[in-house]
């Protein structure tokens, strides 16, 4: 039987949560998630320590116990592999929505594997699947990277790091101490404000002592295979370089929501159009939950202030089916 109450596409924290939330009230689920379970946190780097305490990562009620107060990636899906289970959620792993119509107000939904039925749908996409690119020349060659994982990689190569916020400050702490060269080139006059708080003085004191090269209001103007140009405050600049980690953010897949039906002004943040309180977006019974609400505002939202978003879009469902056999 390929028809549900709810469909959710993403199995990430939030259209888990969105899972949980709808077994609760006596809804059928299907979740459908493209890689594996939590997919964006499984692609995060290899060390990362969460900048949430554990607490605030919890869905379903249930406790996430780990002994220092900010979790480990490890940990974290460890933690949702054991949600996934206890809840015996219907999760349907690397199987991909590719495209949804509607007909007699019933979604039908494509993936790389079936076609399913659903009487509400739930878009929990995230945006972890798209990175920011820098628009340079050498962009695409193979030494220019928009994930960072591991910091063994970088052992004694140059390593030049684009960006100021936490996913470049962590790859250039981590690729210096394997041995790295490391040069940051950042946009703007300071590391980001949103920096974790304990790693701030790190990489402050690293600056200062001339461990990590930094160069603050500049930009990366050109990638060549042995050598970047930047544009600094001093001039125009060659920095010899044997890998380029381009950290400068992510966004949601776009096109990916507009096939869907859903509205998305053209200037930025882009936020999907969605009623804040019900979630659903102008297509009525289709829902956001999670960090794709944000558009290109990717700090607006994380899991501790939108996990709750899966009880507000349940609440309005069963709201609707009331509203229908009343
Ligand atoms: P995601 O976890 O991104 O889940 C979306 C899922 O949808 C993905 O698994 C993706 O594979 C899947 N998907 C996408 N398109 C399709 C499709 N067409 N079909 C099927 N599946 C699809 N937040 C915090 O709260 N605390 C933190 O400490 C924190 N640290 C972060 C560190 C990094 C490096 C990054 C990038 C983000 C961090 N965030 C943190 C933000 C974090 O990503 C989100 O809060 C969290 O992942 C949001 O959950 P989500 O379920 O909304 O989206």
């Amino acid at each position: 039987e390929n028809h549900f109450d709810v469909l959710i596409i993403g199995g990430g924290p939030i259209g888990l949560a969105c899972g949980i939330a709808a077994q609760e009230k006596g809804l059928s689920h299907i979740i459908l998630e493209k890689g594996t379970l939590v997919n964006s946190l499984y692609h995060y780097p290899v060390n990362m320590t969460f900048f949430s305490s554990s607490e605030r990562l919890e869905i379903g009620d249930t406790p996430f116990v780990t002994t220092l107060p900010k979790p480990k990636r490890a940990e974290a899906l460890e933690y949702y592999r054991r949600i996934d289970q206890k809840f015996e959620l219907n999760t349907h792993l690397f199987e991909e929505v590719v495209s949804q119509h509607q007909e007699d107000g019933i979604f039908h939904v494509k993936t790389t594997k079936n076609t399913y039925t659903a009487k509400y749908v739930i878009v929990a996409t995230g945006f972890y699947d798209i990175p920011m690119h820098l628009r340079v020349p050498g962009e695409d060659l193979p030494h220019v990277f928009h994930y960072y994982n591991d910091p063994h990689f970088f052992t004694n190569q140059r390593v030049i790091v684009v960006g100021a916020s936490n996913s470049s400050i962590d790859a250039a702490l981590e690729t210096y101490r394997k041995g790295a060269k490391v040069s940051l080139v950042i946009r703007g006059t300071e590391i980001s404000p949103r920096v974790k708080y304990w790693v701030r003085p790190d990489i402050e004191n690293r600056i200062a002592e001339g461990s990590i090269d930094v160069y603050f209001e500049s930009q990366i103007k050109e990638i060549h295979p042995q050598y970047t140009v930047i544009a600094t405050k001093e001039g125009v600049k060659q920095i010899p370089a044997d890998f380029i980690l381009a950290l400068t953010g992510y966004r949601p897949n776009f096109d990916f929501l507009r096939q869907l039906g859903i509205e998305i002004p053209q200037e930025a943040p882009m936020i999907p159009t969605h009623n804040v309180n019900t979630m659903e977006t102008n297509v009525p019974g289709l829902y956001l939950a999670g960090v794709v609400c944000g558009g290109l505002n990717t700090h607006l939202w994380f899991i501790e202030n939108s996990r709750i978003h899966a009880r507000q879009i349940i609440t309005d469902i069963l709201q609707k089916e009331k509203a229908v056999r009343a």
